[in-house]
């Protein structure tokens, strides 16, 4: 591309409302243009980065088996009345009427539409799994647009939604997406990192945030270096402030007898109403043992510390979650609720009879759950709490915790069926039975991660891009180009580079070296190479990657293989 024909529309001084780098440089660099809050034109520069990431994240997730299709970015109430988040979802969903008063809304996010589309077209289990992802503009009114494509209410996103019928089949897939986001992020040059995550106004059980590492991070997560434990600060524990309160008189058993027990004899052995107030926590046991305990009464875990059972010290965490199948040799339900599957599995690990338990746990509303602490157990007062901080143990026990900031790049959720519930998606099983499907739902932050991978690639110049996402690999530079050996040489090495597919920027503008040099470096071109009388003379190249200190000099005729 030629720079007499690819304006550069880069501003030398920083736009004063711009609060963060990544923000500053995009409109510096001209990568966006500000249309109003919250929406941003795409320049023709920037898009050429975002179809980058937009095509890795395709490439990937067909890799993965994904199918894409593209639905529509307006979505009848109808559906979301059904799901019943017309309700629920709040002001951030953008709400419209048509000519006929219709009420629509703009997509944030397609669970419904997906869901419709699943019920219509998929009947039988031979047609699951299945994938279905998109790359699409949604819409979110958030509260505070900010930080440039960051948080804008306009987005890019890459979200895809998969169908199973069990949830063996979920946790598979979900892993599947697991590996296809790391590789993606990798890819895009990112250093990130992958914390559980809450499940939020998405709902459902498990939960990942790929997380872009970044001073300027509006998450801040927990990782323990020694056990590999990260979570986003949100979900991670609460510690007490002050002193621990006393600690109230508890029993708890673990359940060692092989057999069948009923929930009858397990209260009776506890000593505790049959109906209410048993809960079962799964805790890791010391030999690295999974042991299943039933505990009584209404206490909450840093009651139930070391000091009852040194085990107890250690909630559920999502790594030990997987443990938890490799252990079992089946698929855990979740950390949250655990759901019926849950309960078979822990009822079966304990050797204690499953429809008792599931009829105890449905008495009284109270529903079974894996631990966590201020939302599965009682929450305490929040004065005698605060979030974990630096150098404080982490929950599995294995070390310390280091927090970070953070930027949610992607998201990964295994649904469960609570859309399918809602809107009756079911298939016919392999005994001719309607079964409802379970699902898991994957989102990436296409145009997010374009900002995300500026705050983690830049200094005083500008942008340094990362290879595989940079808008253009090389630029060429002639100086003197008044001389017509230089532009000769000029043109010659843009057409060879051209010709063996790098993606070059020639810059034949008439305009003095230094202003070529700036652009190029804020606009943030990973490789530069220069043509100039003195070079053509000693028949090299002057190159200068954009993290050299110096330029150096390439034979002439080594140059376009060296730079491939
Ligand atoms: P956040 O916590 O930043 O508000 P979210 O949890 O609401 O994000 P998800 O519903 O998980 O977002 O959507 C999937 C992905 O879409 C996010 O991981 C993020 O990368 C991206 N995303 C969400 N909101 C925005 C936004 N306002 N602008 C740009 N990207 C966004
Ligand atoms: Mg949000
Ligand atoms: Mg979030
Ligand atoms: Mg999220």
């Amino acid at each position: 591309m030629r720079v007499s024909r690819f304006p550069l529309s880069t501003l030398r001084e920083t736009p004063a409302d711009a609060e963060i780098v990544s923000h500053q440089l995009m409109l510096r660099a001209g990568l966006i243009r500000r249309l109003s809050s919250g929406l941003y034109t795409w320049m023709p520069l920037g898009l050429r980065v975002l179809q980058r990431v937009e095509r890795i994240v395709r490439e990937e997730m067909n890799r993965a088996g994904a199918l894409e299709v593209l639905m529509p970015a307006v979505q009848p109430a109808e559906l979301w009345q059904e799901s019943t988040r017309w309700d629920k979802y709040g002001p951030e969903l953008l709400r419209i009427k048509d000519r006929h008063e219709r009420d629509f809304c703009f997509g944030p996010t397609h669970e419904e539409v997906i869901t419709d589309l699943f019920r219509r077209e998929i009947r039988s289990y031979k047609q699951l799994p299945i994938n279905y992802y998109q790359i699409q503009t949604k819409f979110r009114d958030e509260i505070r647009p900010r930080f440039g494509v960051m948080r804008a209410r306009e987005f890019l996103m890459k979200d895809a939604y998969s169908f199973h019928l069990d949830s063996a089949c979920l946790a598979r897939e979900y892993r599947a997406m697991h590996e296809a986001y790391c590789r993606i992020f990798a890819r895009a040059g990112l250093a990130f990192e992958a914390v559980e995550a809450d499940t939020g106004a998405i709902g459902g059980n498990i939960s990942h945030e790929f997380m872009v590492l970044a001073d300027s991070g509006e998450d801040a997560i927990a990782v323990c270096e020694q056990s590999g434990y990260a979570a986003n600060v949100e979900l991670a524990p609460t510690l007490p402030a002050q002193q621990p309160r006393p600690q109230p008189q508890m029993e708890m058993e673990r359940v060692a007898t092989p057999g069948q027990h009923s929930i009858a004899e397990v209260s009776e052995y506890l000593g505790v109403p049959s109906d209410r107030n048993i809960k079962i926590l799964i805790v890791e046991g010391a030999e690295d043992e999974l042991v299943a305990l039933l505990l009584r009464g209404d206490h909450e875990l840093n009651e139930l510390k070391a000091e009852k059972h040194p085990a107890l010290a250690k909630p559920l965490t999502f790594a030990s979650a997987e443990r938890v199948e490799q252990q079992l040799g089946c698929p855990f339900g979740s950390l949250g609720p655990v759901g019926l599957e849950g309960v078979r599995l822990i009822a079966d690990y304990a050797a204690v009879q499953v429809s008792d338990f599931v009829c105890g746990a449905n008495q009284d509303g109270y529903h079974l759950r894996g631990v966590n602490w201020g939302r599965d157990l009682p929450e305490p007062e929040t004065a005698d709490l605060r979030s974990v901080e630096h150098g404080d143990p982490s929950p599995d026990g294995a070390g310390t915790l280091t927090i970070r900031r953070g930027i949610e790049v992607g998201h990964i959720f295994q649904l469960g069926t609570t859309y399918s519930n809602a809107m009756g998606a079911t298939v016919l099983d392999e005994q001719g039975q309607e079964r409802t499907v379970t699902m898991g739902c994957y989102g990436i932050g296409v145009s997010r991660v374009v900002a995300a991978a500026i705050e983690q690639n830049h200094d005083q110049k500008g942008i340094h891009w990362p290879d595989p996402i940079a808008p253009f690999q090389v630029a060429l530079v002639p100086i003197k180009a008044d001389q017509p050996e230089v532009t000769e040489a000029a043109e010659a090495l843009y057409g060879e580079l051209t010709a063996s597919g790098i993606d070059v920027l020639y810059d034949d503008r008439d305009s003095r070296p230094g202003v070529k040099f700036a652009d190029i470096e804020l606009i943030g071109i990973p490789h530069r190479v220069v043509v100039s009388p003195k070079a053509i003379q000693e028949d090299v190249i002057e190159y200068k990657g954009r993290n050299d200190e110096e330029p150096s000099s390439v034979p002439r005729d080594d140059i376009v293989a060296w730079l491939k």
